[in-house]
This record gives C-alpha cells, structure tokens and sequence, in this order.
C-alpha cells in the first residue's frame, strides 16, 4: 500500500473544532508527527505510532515524516489551529524541494487561532486585515517593526501570533510602543488567551491600558482599525469606510 502524508490543523483546543476531515485522517493514520503538546491531543490507539518531537526542529520532523511515508506509512503530521498559518505546511513543501520521491501530500485546514478568537470577541476582524507572527526565530527584528509600521500607515487590522517568547521578553513591549506612536492611545487592543480551552481569557483594553504582560504564548493579540468600536460587550470592525 502506498504511503501518504497528510499536514492536519487541530484547531484552537477543543476537539469540537476538530474538522470531520482532520477526524477521519487521524483514524486511517499508521503514525503520528509533531511538536509534544499537538501530539498529546490525539488518542492514542493500537497500531498509532506517535512521535511527538520539540519545537525547533520543524524541517527535521517534515524530512522525517516524508521519509516514513516513503516507507509505506499513512502519516499525520499535526499543527495547532491552521497547518497553513506559521505551522507546519511550509516546512513540509520545504522538506520536499530538492527531493526525487513525493508521496501524496495533503493539507486538511484547521481553525486558526485568530479566527477562534475573533468569534469570542464579536467581529474584531470584519474588515482588511493582516496577520503578523512577532517571533523573530526565522526574520529579523526590523522587519517586524517595518511590517508593523506600514500596516498601521494602511489602516489594516492586525492579529499577532506568537506575541512573547521567554527568549525575546522585551519585544512585545516594544511592540506595544510602536502601536501606540503609530495608531494613538484610544485604539482597541484585545487579548484571547487560550481559546476554546478550560483556561480561555479574553479581554479587550484600549492601546494606552495595554500591559506587555497581558499576552504570553498561549494569546493571539487583535489590534483593531481606526473604526472598530465596542457594542454592548462586543468588539467589531465596520465592513464599510465612509
Ligand atoms: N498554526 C497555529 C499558529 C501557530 S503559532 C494556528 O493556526 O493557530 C502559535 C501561536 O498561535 C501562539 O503563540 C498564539 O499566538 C496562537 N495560538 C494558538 N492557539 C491558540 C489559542 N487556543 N488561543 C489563543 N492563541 C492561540
């Protein structure tokens, strides 16, 4: 039988968010691919093999999922939320450029954080947006600024991911400074930790209340545009500018 490697997101958190396609991937695998706490979400059974593996080394778990593939295997190689969104799926094109066999690929779609959280919040995200990962592992800091800078000169919602790292502390403050300079103290800024889990939190605030300690790694952080606003507990963008 002939192996295959299917790239999964697993949601926010809750397996209610879990597509019916991720679902059936997972019960056909033979082996199971990823990062330690997205390996633990899935059940283990007879004849599932997992291999959960640390952070930093993505291009290594992509090698080796296509090599098991190669060897016959129905390979799931899990994300959270979207494979597609600062995940897995890219590592795993990048694992095969170069190399002669291809088994067959498919990337089955997740929910992403900022959408999990968008929905919690009201509609934060209803009009042009972008979305920023404020890790600097894989670029560098000054691209993030300049990325920053240019996104609030064109008026764009902004979803973070990846807000504060232990290794960079000081870079979400700085973040926050930027903001602050660039869209004023009034804007909304809201904070979604750990959507659609026992420990979600979810609070909005405006730029000029905005604390670096606010967001750790488990929160998406949504900046909204110059029009979002509150109604009643929700936060929404206009779809319309005037
Ligand atoms: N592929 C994932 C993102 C991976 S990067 C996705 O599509 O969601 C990891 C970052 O995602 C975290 O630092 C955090 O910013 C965000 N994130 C992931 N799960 C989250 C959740 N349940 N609640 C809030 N943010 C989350």
């Amino acid at each position: 039988m002939s192996g295959w490697v299917a790239v999964a997101g697993l949601g926010p958190g809750t397996d209610d968010l879990v597509t019916p396609e991720v679902r059936a991937a997972l019960a056909q695998a033979t082996d199971i691919v990823g990062y330690i706490p997205y390996v633990a979400r899935v059940a283990p059974r007879a004849g599932l093999a997992l291999h959960p593996s640390d952070n930093r080394v993505e291009l290594d778990r992509a090698r080796f999922a296509l090599d098991l593939a190669a060897e016959g295997k129905r390979v799931v190689v899990v994300s959270s939320g979207d494979p597609g969104v600062f995940a897995m799926a890219s590592a795993l094109f990048e694992a095969l450029e170069g190399r002669e066999d291809a088994p067959e690929i498919r990337i089955l779609p997740g929910i992403t954080a900022m959408l999990a959280a968008s929905a919690r919040i009201g509609a934060p995200l209803g009009h042009d947006f972008c979305a920023i990962n404020l890790s600097d592992n894989l670029k560098p800091w000054a691209l993030i600024e300049k990325r920053l800078r240019l996104a609030a000169e064109a008026d764009f919602a902004m979803a973070f991911y990846n807000p504060r790292s232990k290794a960079r502390p000081e870079g979400f403050a700085r973040v926050l400074e930027i903001l602050r300079e660039a869209c004023g103290p009034d804007r909304l800024i809201c904070f979604a930790r750990a959507v659609s889990t026992p420990d979600e939190a979810v609070r909005t605030v405006t730029l000029a209340e905005a604390r670096p300690e606010m967001a750790d790694m488990r929160t998406v952080v949504i900046l909204g545009n110059s029009a979002t606003r509150r109604v009643g507990p929700w936060v929404y963008t206009p779809r319309s500018v005037p």
